[in-house]
């Protein structure tokens, strides 16, 4: 059986450094599955150099200069450039299997479970649960998906403007399909719904398996002084999940920093 694989995608040194701490918690809880890292050219060394001592694979992804049909859907939608870098991962085929990851999530256990599922398998977005959430999705490398996915692209665009557009355009019938194929919540936990359904998060959060740091606040974006364990920074809305971000502090600063000087 061909191998299987964990993927993520950072295309700068932020991202990066989200990426070292999502490989980071996967090996912590001991993955049998190879890790990957899609970068892109902008990336530094000293990342690249981490992020490679990390994942099994990190390779570099440069639409732009591609020169083939994903170079000509970055022409016709140009503000698509990242989420096409994340369609690259269509085309991982020495892989039989794949687990896409947000590089702004964390696992909290062992979820090689996933791969018992089928592409395309993903939790519910929280803001509308009738799409699936792109931040974590299950799925099969295929040069032929690959290229038709290429093709929605470019004629349809992204009604998000990201990759969750794209995705939930292509694979439409996720909502009403197969039940499947619905990953259940806690293996994409995002911080908006421990404030928008807090009793349901003091129920099941506990079971969490995945945190998602979904919307414009990244775990990067705050300062943590490792003497105090304290976060400082714009805490408004840290506060809503203090402990998750807290735990990615704890990894980043315990793991990665070490490795980046
Ligand atoms: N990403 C990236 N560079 C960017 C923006 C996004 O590499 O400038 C990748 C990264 O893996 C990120 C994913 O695309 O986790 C989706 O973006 P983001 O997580 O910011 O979106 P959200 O989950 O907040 O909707
Ligand atoms: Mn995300």
């Amino acid at each position: 059986m061909a191998e299987q694989a964990f993927v993520t995608l950072a295309t700068n040194d932020n991202y990066a450094r989200g990426a070292m701490v999502l490989g980071k918690s996967l090996r912590n809880h001991d993955t049998s599955k190879k890790l990957v890292a899609l970068i892109g050219p902008e990336v530094s060394e000293p990342c690249q150099s981490v992020l490679r001592r990390i994942f099994d694979e990190v390779l570099v992804v440069d639409v732009l200069d591609s020169g083939d049909t994903a170079h000509l859907a970055m022409m016709k939608r140009p503000e698509l450039g990242v989420t096409l870098t994340k369609l690259h991962c269509w085309t991982l085929t020495h892989f039989s299997k794949c687990v896409f990851m947000d590089a702004d999530t964390m696992v909290l256990s062992n979820i090689d479970e996933l791969f018992d599922r089928e592409e395309l398998s993903a939790s519910p977005d929280p803001g509308w649960p009738d799409c699936f959430n792109s931040g974590v999705f299950v799925f099969r490398p295929s040069e032929e998906t690959y290229a038709k996915l290429l093709e929605y692209c470019s004629e349809h665009g992204s009604f998000d403007g990201g990759d969750q557009g794209v995705l939930n355009g292509f694979f439409s019938d996720w909502a009403t399909a197969d039940i499947s194929k619905h990953l259940p919540f806690i293996y994409n936990l995002s911080s908006v719904a421990i404030y928008t359904y807090l009793p349901a998060f003091k129920q099941f959060g506990q079971n969490a398996k995945v945190v998602h740091f979904l919307g414009k606040n990244k775990p990067w974006s705050y300062t943590y002084d490792p003497k105090s364990t304290q976060i400082s920074g714009n805490v408004s809305d840290a506060a809503a999940h203090p402990s998750f971000l807290l735990d990615w502090w704890k990894l980043y600063s315990s793991t990665v920093v070490p490795a980046l000087q």
